[in-house]
């Protein structure tokens, strides 16, 4: 028989918003779950240095600010839980949520924190040699090519820092964009195109990714320069796509309310359409996507949460 549990507060992912949402949360008594879903800590477990998060002058690594962020909210009550929702029904009060495993979550709130995954090019190749040369995680992965030729493709700040992180492996990266400037922070291009061990193929997009040798794995990129429409092929044993990023709102289609995939809140607030349910973080936020602003919208969810409840109980919150 599969285990119900109930919550005043549910919070699905448990990145910088989710967890903020957790701490502010517990200290209000709500007692929160947290569901870690299938990258507990989200975008940050994969990102290495992290310079811009207020309140440290020394550069930080994402792991580390994310455990620290989760034994926080654990350390004020919030509870972790490993699990994957795979079915909502936010037409029932309380919501009813349905984990992987068939445990069954009742909430009287729901804070949704899912955020955004890693985006594909969609090309040739890129399934068939994902795992095999081709990534979306230069920190998971760069290590495997030390002394190797690796690629990366993009032109944000993933694709500047992916390619700055890979010199640590590699003294061959090349970062190829579809554009001929980047839209990274100056502060990071300053840095790319002043390494050595890095060069930029501008113009080019990649038509597909070149597998062989044995066993099999990538051997370079056929290129289509977005100009004058030439091929070209590039050599490479690793290829890191750093194009963007999709929020992760497959489980709310046809439920809630979505702009470009990314969940709708009232604007300057976390509230949904649905009364009770709020949303934070990248799953929300296609301007500016950083873990400050998640951490900064789950704190405002969570708020919102407890004003909700409050005001539900004909009393007032403290927020
Ligand atoms: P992004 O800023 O959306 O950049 C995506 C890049 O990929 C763009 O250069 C885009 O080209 C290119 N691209 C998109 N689709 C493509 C395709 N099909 N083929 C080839 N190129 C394609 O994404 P991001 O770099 O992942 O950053 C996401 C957000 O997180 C941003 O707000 C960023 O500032 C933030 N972020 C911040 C930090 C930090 O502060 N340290 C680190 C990482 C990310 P175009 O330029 O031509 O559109």
């Amino acid at each position: 028989m599969s285990a119900t549990r109930h919550t005043r507060m549910l919070i699905l992912g448990s990145g910088p918003a989710g967890l903020s949402a957790a701490i502010y949360g517990a200290r209000a008594g709500l007692k929160p779950i947290v569901v870690q879903g299938m990258q507990p800590g989200g975008q940050l477990t994969i990102t290495t240095d992290v310079e811009n998060y207020p309140g440290f002058r020394e550069v930080i690594q994402g792991p580390w600010l994310t455990q620290e962020m989760q034994a926080q909210a654990e350390h004020v009550g919030a509870e972790m839980v490993w699990d994957q929702i795979v079915d909502v029904d936010l037409s029932a009060r309380p919501f009813r949520l349905t984990g992987d495993g068939g445990t069954i979550y009742t909430a009287d709130t729901l804070v949704i924190c899912t955020g955004a995954q890693a985006k594909w090019l969609g090309v040739e190749g890129e399934e068939s040699l994902s795992g095999k040369g081709v990534s979306a995680c230069a920190t998971c992965d760069g290590f495997f090519y030390r002394g190797k030729k690796v690629v990366v493709i993009g032109g944000g700040n993933t694709a500047v820092e992916e390619a700055l992180y890979l010199t640590n492996h590699s003294q061959d990266v090349t970062l190829i964009h579809r554009r001929d400037s980047l839209r990274s922070e100056k502060i990071l291009q300053e840095r790319l195109f002043a390494h050595p061990a890095i060069k930029v193929l501008w113009n080019k997009k990649v038509a597909r990714f070149v597998g062989g040798g044995d066993p099999a794995g990538l051997v370079g990129v056929d290129l289509v320069d977005t100009v004058t429409g030439e091929t070209s092929h590039e050599p490479a044993d690793g290829a890191f796509v750093a194009i963007g990023h999709k929020p992760s709102t497959e489980l709310f289609e046809g439920k809630l309310e979505l702009d470009g995939g990314y969940l709708v809140v009232e604007k300057g607030t976390s509230r949904t359409a649905i009364p009770g349910l709020f949303a934070a973080g990248d799953v929300t936020d296609k301007v500016y996507r950083q873990a400050v602003t998640a951490a900064g919208t789950g704190c405002m969810a969570a708020l919102e949460a407890e004003k909700f409840l409050a005001s539900q109980e004909g009393h007032s919150a403290a927020a």
